[in-house]
């Protein structure tokens, strides 16, 4: 016997979190849990406006089509024809369901900092293994930004970096970047996320300054082409998946598998997903990538976890029988 639930939930933000210029003050989204012989599976679906394409009632109506069909014993057919939020919510409700999803989860993310090198060294401490963090760029002035980041770098050794511009610069503008930290500290930046507007110019920046890049807006449009190919995105270090931009449980584990063989370096990153979502992706990254740091540092961005707590965090937690029930079978 089969039955299912749709809850709607609303979790306030903190004050500064900052969207694609849009302040945010609340996080909106789903969870499904599915039952079956009295066994529970859940997950999230929380498309995340300025970065999907669906909104979250485009989302909501899809998903609620999909447990219908669900709940009266059919399965999903194909999940890459669901909004990429829907396939991933849903994939990963069977997935837990199934017993498919590991409980083990890979809670030493790299910490996302924002120009204070004291806090950082703090975090790093408790970081088990790579000493990794996160850094977005491209928000001010580009030669700050440069010496920023050689600061980070000259002051604590060991230290390597992800950095993400999402694309904020021309080429002028990004090798402007790259000419304000020395070449010798270049290799500890393990990679940027999307330096340019255009990706060619991107993969120019890498050839000309040794800085690898990632590719997270590239990849997640190229996925919408039906043609796509990992082999066509070659020439960079990384890619970002997010799997609430990019699909199901089963397709991000064709990306990783793919992008290992590429020699590409893929890492599982989160879109602002609740702590219920945010840990499965925990949980996940753990699973597809045991020995790599995920990026998933976005839990402080809310006032409120959401039924299921992140190991160590202090942050009240909201429940989900008290979030929207707006839909059962
Ligand atoms: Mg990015």
């Amino acid at each position: 016997m089969r039955s299912a639930k749709l809850y709607r939930y609303r979790l306030p933000m903190d004050s500064g979190v900052i969207l694609r210029e849009e302040k945010l003050f609340e996080r909106e989204g789903f969870i499904v849990e599915l039952h079956e012989d009295g066994k529970v599976g859940r997950g999230e679906v929380a498309p995340l406006p300025g970065f999907s394409l669906e909104s979250v009632q485009e989302a909501g109506i899809q998903i609620q089509e999909q447990l219908a069909v669900w709940a009266r014993g059919g399965d999903v057919v194909d999940f890459d024809r669901l909004y990429p939020s829907v396939a991933f919510g849903l994939s990963a409700a069977q997935y837990e369901l199934q017993g498919l999803l590991p409980q083990e989860g890979n809670y030493f993310s790299a910490p996302l900092c924002s120009g204070d090198p004291d806090g950082l060294v703090e975090k790093l401490q408790q970081l088990p293994g790579k000493k990794v963090a996160k850094i977005k760029v491209g928000l001010y002035e580009v030669v700050r930004d440069g010496l920023t980041i050689s600061f980070f770098l000259e002051s604590i050794p060991g230290l390597s970096l992800r950095l993400d511009a999402n694309r904020a610069w021309n080429l002028e503008k990004a090798k402007k970047f790259a000419s304000k930290i020395p070449p010798t500290l270049r290799q500890r930046i393990a990679y940027i996320e999307e330096p340019c507007q255009s990706p060619s110019d991107s993969i120019t920046f890498a050839i000309d300054t040794g800085i690898a890049v990632g590719w997270d807006e590239t990849l997640q449009q190229s996925l919408r082409d039906s043609d796509f190919r990992l082999e066509d995105l070659t020439g960079v270090k990384a890619i970002i998946i997010k799997p609430t931009v990019i699909g199901s449980v089963q397709r991000c584990q064709y990306l990783v598998e793919k992008a290992k063989k590429l020699g590409i370096q893929p890492v599982i990153s989160s879109a602002l997903e609740s702590s219920l979502g945010l840990c499965q992706l925990a949980r996940l990254s753990r699973w597809l990538l045991p020995d790599e740091v995920p990026g998933l540092d976005t839990l402080n961005l809310f006032k409120q976890q959401l039924e299921v707590s992140w190991p160590d965090s202090e942050l009240p937690v909201a429940s989900l029988d008290d979030q929207e029930l707006i839909w059962q079978s």
